[in-house]
């Protein structure tokens, strides 16, 4: 419970506490790092931190939340951000037409935490979004010490990030803006100059294999690879579909075997059938070329000798049998040939046909 349980990038965090501590929260923070690294989860807890109706003081000296104060039970509501978004979204598909088209996505679970999640289908924050919190901007917090509005993906529509350029310009003492993004130089350099800028780093693979110390379902080589497959992101690790991973791997690598000619067709074919039409099927065959690609970077780093940077280190008797038979020319063409793959999924071409064709190019 409170920041303990925040992994990793322990300098970022106690900026951030350092401030609270002060009351010097700055009114608009931009906190960069990768999907999963965990930006919205700090957000989250700075907001606690700042509202707690009990708040402690950790070991270290600095402010804490209890998590169970009215306020930090309330804000946590949201701490599940994706199950209150799709209840947000299919609350908004269940209205009017006419009222559909005026709605705009907010999760909210205490007066004064706003989330502005990006507005679907486009997923960009528009600018009725920003001209609601400019709209509530101003009034003093009455259930807290301090409003927050957290744009948890801080990708906007360009009317949306104007909007929001004028409330920067003009911020309350008593509101503090976070945008979440995944690299800061997407947002307007007018932005980026009104708001503090910090980052999230990816951990270290054992950083997060100690993160997965508890997952007694998978065994220390998974969770290493887990690690590896996460690219340092700790959210990302913690909701691994392994599963999923391994049998796409396992598809892949069939793939990759039989264009070799060490398997019959059959065995392909009937591991392609199972790629089918709709969203199931969409879902399944990005993963497989997510895999492919990583399977055959993986050949790459093995051709040029720092095996040891291998994504897929569990793998590397079947990948080093691969890479002898195999020219760097030919992992070249292989990748050039999944992007052909994936311009045919966009163009509906039937996946399991688009597969094969795949396979048989990479023959010998
Ligand atoms: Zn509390």
């Amino acid at each position: 419970m409170g920041f303990a349980g925040f992994r990793g990038n322990a300098a970022t965090v106690t900026q951030l506490r350092q401030m609270v501590a002060r009351d010097r929260l700055p009114h608009a923070i931009i906190l960069t790092g990768a999907a999963g690294a965990g930006k919205y989860t700090l957000a989250q807890m700075v907001a606690k931190a700042v509202n707690c109706l009990a708040p402690l003081v950790a070991e270290d000296g600095l402010p804490d939340f209890c998590g169970r104060c009215s306020n930090c039970e309330r804000i946590g509501q949201a701490d599940a951000l994706d199950q209150r978004f799709a209840e947000a979204v299919e609350a908004r598909e269940a209205m009017r037409e006419s009222d559909k088209r005026e709605t705009r996505i907010f999760v909210q679970t205490h007066a004064e935490v706003l989330i502005i999640p990006p507005d679907p289908p486009q997923m960009l924050v528009k600018v009725d979004q920003v001209r609601h919190l400019i709209a509530t901007l101003y009034s003093r917090p009455v259930e807290g010490r301090q409003k927050f509005y957290i744009f948890s993906q801080a990708s906007f529509v360009k009317e949306a990030a104007n909007a929001l350029l004028k409330a920067l310009e003009e911020p309350p003492p008593f509101a503090t803006i976070f945008l979440l993004a995944e690299n800061a130089q997407a947002l307007l350099p007018t932005i980026r100059s009104r708001c503090i800028t910090l980052h999230l780093a990816p951990l270290t693979t054992e950083e997060i294999a100690a993160d997965l110390a508890l997952r007694t379902e998978w065994t220390a080589a998974q969770k290493k690879l887990v690690a590896r497959l996460s690219g340092g992101a700790v959210g990302r690790a913690r909701c691994f579909d392994l599963n999923g991973y391994l049998a796409a791997r396992r598809d892949a690598l069939l793939l990759l075997t039989t264009a070799l000619g060490e398997n019959d067709h059959a065995a392909l074919f009937r591991a392609t059938e199972s790629y089918r039409a709709g969203a199931e099927g969409k879902m399944k065959t990005e993963l497989l070329i997510a895999v492919l690609y990583s399977l055959l970077e993986d050949l790459l780093f093995l051709r040029s000798g720092v095996g040891e940077q291998m994504r897929n280190p569990d793998l590397a008797a079947e990948l080093d049998a691969i890479s002898s038979q195999v020219s760097f020319d030919w992992i070249v063409r292989a990748s050039e040939g999944l992007g052909a793959v994936q311009a045919g999924m966009r163009r509906n071409l039937l996946r399991s046909l688009s597969l094969d064709g795949y396979s048989s190019s990479l023959e010998l």
